[in-house]
């Protein structure tokens, strides 16, 4: 029996590569102008880094905050127009790109139909995420759907726990209340969301938004998919 549905933040419910990639170019155009060739490569840059610092935040290598300065750092230097010395440089820079990016998140169009549909078959609902505690908060606030989610786990909820690792995955889990067994997770990374899912004996499921994946795990390419696999699987209504 299916009680709850978990989902994974970015790219999941909210539009995080998109949001992200526009806020970083709203925030260079207001000291540059940024030519299309030039959006091209910073965007790639930008995600490189990404990948790097953020990977180095989830071994415990540095804090969330950290991670930012120096992808921060490392962009402007790489890109040509390096930042000062100074922290409090790098921290402005950031909270102006943040403060681009927090006008340009937006939710999937799925995602409000289908908390919808799974609340109306009294399926539970929550969020886990690799990223930070109050971001996410605040971030999934400003969306409108914080309190629609009866839990949110992040990696410092669960002393910098992080997914593809089982733990992460039983700490929501027992903040439901709900065995492994009961709980679907969803997310858009196939190993570190789905099969992670899977290995810590949940279901899990990948969201391929692209449509171009193939895998050996349950798929789809929107939520509302995900609403129509529940019932086939182990919903039932009102039980
Ligand atoms: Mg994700």
């Amino acid at each position: 029996m299916i009680r709850a549905v978990v989902f994974d933040i970015d790219d999941t419910l909210v539009d995080f590569s998109g949001a992200t990639g526009r806020g970083l170019l709203a925030h260079l155009a207001t000291t540059r102008a940024v030519r299309p060739t030039d959006a091209e490569q910073y965007l790639a840059l930008w995600r490189h880094l990404e990948q790097i610092h953020f990977t180095a935040y989830l071994r415990g290598e540095c804090t969330f905050t950290e991670q930012r300065r120096r992808r921060a750092r490392e962009f402007c230097a790489t890109a040509g127009f390096p930042l000062g010395p100074e922290e409090s440089e790098t921290d402005a820079w950031v909270a102006r790109y943040l403060e681009h990016c927090d006008e340009a998140f937006t939710l999937f169009p799925d995602v409000l139909p289908a908390l919808d549909t799974l609340r109306h078959a009294q399926v539970r609902l929550a969020a886990m995420s690799n990223s930070d505690r109050a971001y996410q908060h605040r971030k999934l606030t400003a969306l409108g759907i914080r309190d629609r989610l009866e839990a949110l786990v992040c990696c410092d909820d669960v002393d910098g726990v992080a997914k593809p690792d089982p733990r992460i995955f039983h700490a929501v889990c027992d903040r439901l209340g709900l065995a492994p067994a009961e709980t679907v997770y969803v997310g858009d990374r196939l190993d570190s969301d789905a099969r992670a899912a899977i290995a810590a004996g949940l279901t899990g499921v990948w969201l391929d938004r692209t449509g171009d994946g193939q895998a050996d795990v349950p798929t789809i390419t929107t939520l509302d998919q995900l609403v129509r696999l529940l019932p086939a699987r182990t919903v039932r209504k009102g039980s």
